[in-house]
């Protein structure tokens, strides 16, 4: 079987203030990459719009109708200091949280083995209430509740290794014993959350902190140790990883020392405990990564890894 990569033109129509990292071009540099002859394996679909039915079910009909009023015809809102929206927005966001649902379809139905989405505005800072950190939808949320809602499947883990905690994914998912949430990433930095205390109400909360500074060697240690153990005794019957790129050294918004090669071990570990517990089937979304170099390089490790089924 194969590997999946979901995306669409108008990802590059969510737009935000010149100078802002997280911007259209990440998506151009991702895009040319995974266009080189060694991707030429993978399946190519579009996203497909998305429902608001599957993003109720990870975020209130009240935040869905705020979006979608805010979107403006023309220039920019700011919903935060950090999160604003563009006339090409609200499509964005829809498709993006399309494009995660259709790939757990894919990855479900046993058509393709695994799948990655490259989709812009990132979504594990969207809490169940509130957009903030760039981040308009909880694509991943989404894409784990539409598994169990659509497809039955019980158990799924989150896997988060984007250098930001995803506060938005813990939060919807705080008092769910059937969603395990985990992550690494570094602390102290933005939003603030992520300590190792936090472990929700159902101990399915995972959080793994990095000081700024830490290497592969470190970051591999604490997956190991932190990580595995526990998503091995939950047993996922689906993996979503939270891609998020900035844990690279090259990234100007993270203090991590990671490179690409160590994207392509964490994805292979993921793979492994996919074949054991869930029949292989793992689903990635990007998150964040704002070093163009640093974010296709590690893209590429990434979907490469997947592309080894
Ligand atoms: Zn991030």
């Amino acid at each position: 079987m194969s590997t999946l990569l979901i995306s669409h033109p108008c990802f590059l129509d969510h737009l935000t203030p010149i100078g802002h990292p997280e911007r259209p071009d990440r998506l151009r540099a991702i895009d040319r990459v995974l266009e080189h002859e060694r991707f030429q394996a993978l399946e190519r679909e579009t996203a497909a719009m998305g429902t608001v039915e599957a993003i109720a079910r990870a975020h209130p009909m009240a935040h869905v109708d705020r979006l979608y009023k805010a979107a403006p015809e023309e220039g920019l809102v700011r919903l935060d200091a950090d999160t604003t929206l563009s006339p090409g927005s609200w499509e964005a966001a829809l498709r993006g949280a399309g494009a995660a649902c259709q790939a757990v379809d894919e990855v479900v139905t046993r058509k393709v083995s695994n799948a990655f989405v490259a989709s812009r505005p990132p979504g594990h800072h969207a809490e169940h209430e509130r957009a903030m950190g760039f981040c308009l939808f909880n694509n991943a949320a989404i894409a784990a509740r539409h598994a169990q809602a659509v497809h039955g499947i019980g158990r799924v883990a989150i896997v988060d290794f984007d250098v930001h905690h995803g506060n938005g994914t813990q939060d919807i998912f705080w008092a769910d014993p059937s969603v395990m949430y985990c992550s690494t990433h570094q602390m102290p930095l933005y939003p603030g959350s992520g300590a190792a205390s936090e472990r929700g109400e159902a101990d399915t909360i995972v959080n793994v902190p990095l000081s700024a500074g830490d290497d592969g060697a470190i970051f591999r240690e604490a997956v190991e140790t932190g990580i595995l153990p526990r998503l091995e005794a939950f047993k996922p019957e689906l993996i979503i990883i939270s891609a998020g790129f900035d844990a690279h050294a090259r990234d100007p918004l993270g203090g991590l020392n990671l490179v690409e090669a160590d994207f392509g071990w964490i994805t292979r570990v993921l793979m492994d405990v996919a074949d054991q517990h869930a029949g292989g089937r793992v689903v990635s979304l990007l998150e964040g990564g704002y070093d163009l170099e640093g974010l296709a390089r590690s893209t590429a490790a990434h979907v490469m890894t997947l592309m080894t089924g």
